[in-house]
């Protein structure tokens, strides 16, 4: 069953195609049994957080399976971020994408660490390794890469340049939890890797994050302004923050580890599922995942090229999906240079930010995850394949006035 006349679209007023709301980023919810055997264990013994033994249990087995020395499971991934660019020493100017979630700015703004914007590869999405080296000033203390959808920035080149100009190296790795670069799990690369497990992300502890490293002594400090710069119980050595994963965040991560083989299996059969159902669509391009690599398949991007589809420019295409019940999302619309503060305080980054300029104009993310099945897929890639083989007459009634 698809559409057939433009008539019975829903932004000309037809019922919408889906009778309930697809979102992105619906939370994956692994075994309900095992998780509440976890709060029920958790309520006995009365231990809900500081370093409980769940939390402890977690960091053990993240560290085991991402293969990093330490693991510190922190409250979330932003507090996370802060606090990694603190324990490093990061302040005057540090190098991020401007193509990320605005948190990653935000984590060094908040402290006074002045975010410099770099653009991005419009191929892979990510921090153009070309373009670094130009912006670098006597002030630049680190790089902030960004692993985005969970492909990996450019590792190695980041880390050459870092090496070669003295600076600090971090990555927030939000999206790229089970993610591989050259076979090795992410986690474990420059200074330090900082995860998210956020409900939205693809492995969720409903707020939570992680810090992953191999510097023993990075990794003690973190610990400790994790916890308000405690070093023993009346004995604070350092301002700090509370930066601390509860007993029942540790829980759901715990189970949600368990399932993580199911979620990311779904996962991939989705991604599937959409490369062959958007296959041949006009101005419509999904981006691809290295299969050579470990991947989580969480993000269903899709690249619109307005020059080909029939006028149906990315804006007008997410209208008539959101008519739909198809709620697709713009990503990272409009780019962090573009949003307050940054806007305001460094008025001139649009200008060297070319490719992230249009970038932000073609992406959209599309349902995907536990809750979207194969049926569900295929009518979402016949309905983008209608819209865009009758992309013009749409537009034209679209763009009409209403007499
Ligand atoms: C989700 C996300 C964050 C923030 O994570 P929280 O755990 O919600 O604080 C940071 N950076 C990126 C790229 C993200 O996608």
């Amino acid at each position: 069953m698809s559409k057939q006349k433009i008539e019975e679209l829903a932004i000309f007023g037809a019922p919408s195609f889906f009778s309930e709301n697809l979102y992105v980023g619906r939370p994956n919810i692994g075994n309900r049994e095992s998780l509440l055997f976890r709060i029920n264990d958790m309520l006995d013994r009365r231990w809900l957080t500081n370093n409980g033994p769940f939390v402890e249990e977690l960091e053990k087995k993240l560290a085991a399976f991402l293969g990093v020395r330490h693991c510190i499971a922190m409250c979330n991934a932003t507090v996370a971020l802060e606090v990694t660019a603190r324990a490093l020493g990061l302040h005057g100017e540090v190098i991020i994408p401007s193509f990320t979630f605005v948190a990653t700015a935000h984590a060094l703004q908040w402290q006074a660490i002045t975010p410099v914007f770099c653009d991005v590869d419009p191929l892979t999405h990510n921090i153009d390794p070309s373009k670094i080296e130009n912006l670098i000033t006597p002030r630049t203390t680190g790089i902030l890469g960004v692993h985005v959808w969970g492909r990996v920035c450019d590792i190695d080149a980041l880390r050459s340049i870092a090496q070669k100009h003295h600076l600090k190296l971090m990555f927030d790795a939000a999206h790229a939890f089970a993610c591989s670069h050259h076979g090795q799990m992410i986690g474990g690369f420059g200074n330090a890797e900082v995860f998210s497990f956020h409900a939205t992300k693809f492995f969720n502890s409903f707020e939570g994050g992680a810090v992953t490293t191999n510097d023993d002594t990075l990794a003690q400090k973190i610990r400790e302004m994790r916890n308000f710069g405690f070093a023993g119980l009346d004995t604070v050595i350092n301002v700090g923050t509370n930066g601390k994963m509860s007993e029942v965040s540790a829980a759901m991560a715990l189970t949600s580890l368990e399932s993580l083989d199911e979620f990311i299996a779904v996962n991939k059969k989705n991604y599937l599922e959409y490369q062959k159902g958007l296959l041949g669509i006009p101005g419509i391009n999904m981006i691809a995942y290295d299969f050579a690599e470990k991947n989580n398949f969480q993000y269903i991007v899709i690249e619109v090229d307005e020059n080909v589809t029939n006028n149906i420019n990315r804006d007008l295409l997410v209208k008539i999906l959101h008519a739909e019940n198809v709620l697709a999302r713009r990503y990272f619309y409009p780019g962090c240079h573009q949003m307050e503060p940054y806007r305001a305080l460094y008025p001139q980054t649009d200008l060297s930010l070319f490719e992230t300029e249009k970038l932000v104009l073609r992406v959209i993310q599309l349902p995907t995850g536990t809750n979207v099945g194969k049926q569900e897929i295929a009518d979402i890639c016949e309905l983008i394949r209608f819209i865009v083989n009758n992309g013009r007459e749409i537009s034209k009634r679209y763009n009409r006035p209403l007499v």
